[in-house]
């Protein structure tokens, strides 16, 4: 049997009946020489409408009907897409959730996926048909129909692949790829062709949206090269790879940049053990993201402890830190909403030092303040004032002459 690719559409690559016309083209021409399973989203703004709905009987509609309404966009995607390719004389079947069993756990809009019947899948592959998988959508045990979290399809599609064996996931979407940093803020910004997986992660936990970082942990843990590129323009998009496939690596590969986020700093707390945990204990319990996490030396037993985490959390970050104040003694709580992240990715800055201070150099010639800084291996996050963002994007880019 030949090799089996995964193709994902999404929303936008689906968002209207001429555009899924194009799309059963693409995965028309695929199946002349490739096994072919698809996975689609709703229609672009599908999604939004079914949320808008839901929300329209009360605020807090009840979770499973909720998802069982939420997750019929792309029901409607996956039928059309398979009359699509009958009416070019292409054998396909649409498929859900509950037809193919994605089970999932019952955590209502943010289930994640236990296994699926590959066997099914397969079995339908080779019957010489094409699968068209709705996305998203999730089965539990006991039969209710959950979601994966909002751009969930990415994960389908990347969790089908690596249990069929595909050769590669490959995401269409309306970008032509990964790119050095947003092409919006940066506008020559350049489509990168290859990128390790482990840089991906770091991008896409850095907010370069184009792939779920759900989906990027589940390639990388399960070994699944992805692929991501356009169902709008010709290109072969960029390939995320999985390892020593390049050996050069390239010292940076990208800027990435976080916007709306806050940085709350305990000024004057003891420095002690268990402090960080009694802090970031009661955070983490509420699920919510931490990111740069610093804590300086400290002075006369005291010390600063800083963090940050996204706009949307301030509120019940603040009340967690009021609530643990008598546990945890600190001098003032310092809250900063006018803040970003700017991070330097580049799986080459391992064997290679310097690019810490080329970058330090190129942003105080600009005059851009850097708050705090905060390195892993193969990243270096700077966080700065949110009005001088698009400034330091576009110094950095230049600095590391990313747009060559
Ligand atoms: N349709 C869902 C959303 O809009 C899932 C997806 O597109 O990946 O979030
Ligand atoms: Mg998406």
């Amino acid at each position: 049997m030949s090799e089996i690719i995964v193709q994902k559409f999404g929303g936008t690559s689906v968002g209207s009946v001429e555009r899924i016309g194009i799309v059963a083209n693409i995965v028309a021409e695929a199946s002349k020489s490739k096994k072919i399973i698809v996975v689609v989203s709703a229609m672009g703004g599908e999604t939004n409408k079914l949320v808008k709905l839901a929300n329209h009987f009360g605020e807090n509609p009840d979770k499973r009907e909720f998802d069982a309404l939420v997750s019929t966009g792309e029901t409607v995607s996956s039928a059309l897409l398979a009359m699509a390719l009958h009416s070019k004389g292409i054998k396909a079947k649409s498929y859900s959730a509950s037809q193919i069993s994605m089970r999932t756990t019952d955590s209502f809009s943010k289930a994640k996926i236990l296994d699926v019947d590959a066997d099914k899948i397969l079995k339908v592959v080779d019957d010489n048909t094409i699968p068209i998988i709705t996305g998203f959508q999730g089965i539990t045990e006991g039969g209710d129909i959950t979601t994966l979290g909002r751009g969930g399809s990415d994960t389908t599609a990347v969790a089908i692949a690596a249990q069929v064996g595909a050769k590669r996931c490959d995401i269409y979407t309306d970008v032509d790829g990964i790119f050095t940093t947003d092409p919006k803020v940066v506008s020559n910004a350049k489509k990168l062709d290859s990128i390790t997986m482990e840089e991906m992660l770091e991008l896409a936990g850095q907010g370069a949206k184009v792939v779920q970082t759900r989906a990027v942990e589940f390639a990388n843990k399960f070994d699944v090269p992805v692929r991501v590129l356009s169902s709008f323009n010709d290109g072969s998009g960029t390939l995320i790879s999985l390892g020593e496939e390049n050996m050069e690596n390239a010292l940076v590969s990208g800027i990435a940049f976080q916007k709306d986020q806050v940085k709350f700093t305990l000024h004057g707390v003891g420095d002690i053990p268990g402090t960080a945990f009694k802090i970031l204990g009661p955070i983490s319990e509420a699920d919510i993201e931490v990111d740069v996490i610093v804590q300086n030396v400290s002075v006369d037993g005291k010390t600063d402890f800083t963090f940050t985490v996204s706009s949307d959390e301030q509120a019940t970050v603040q009340n967690i830190i009021e609530s643990i104040k008598k546990d945890v003694n600190f001098r003032e709580l310092i809250i900063d909403s006018s803040i970003a992240k700017v991070s330097i990715v580049g799986a080459g800055m391992r064997s290679q030092a310097g690019v810490a201070s080329a970058a330090f150099r190129a942003l105080s010639e600009n005059d851009v303040n850097i708050q705090i800084i905060c390195t892993s291996e193969i990243k270096i996050t700077m966080v700065i004032d949110e009005s001088l963002v698009e400034k330091a994007v576009q110094v950095l880019h230049d600095e590391f002459n990313l747009d060559e």
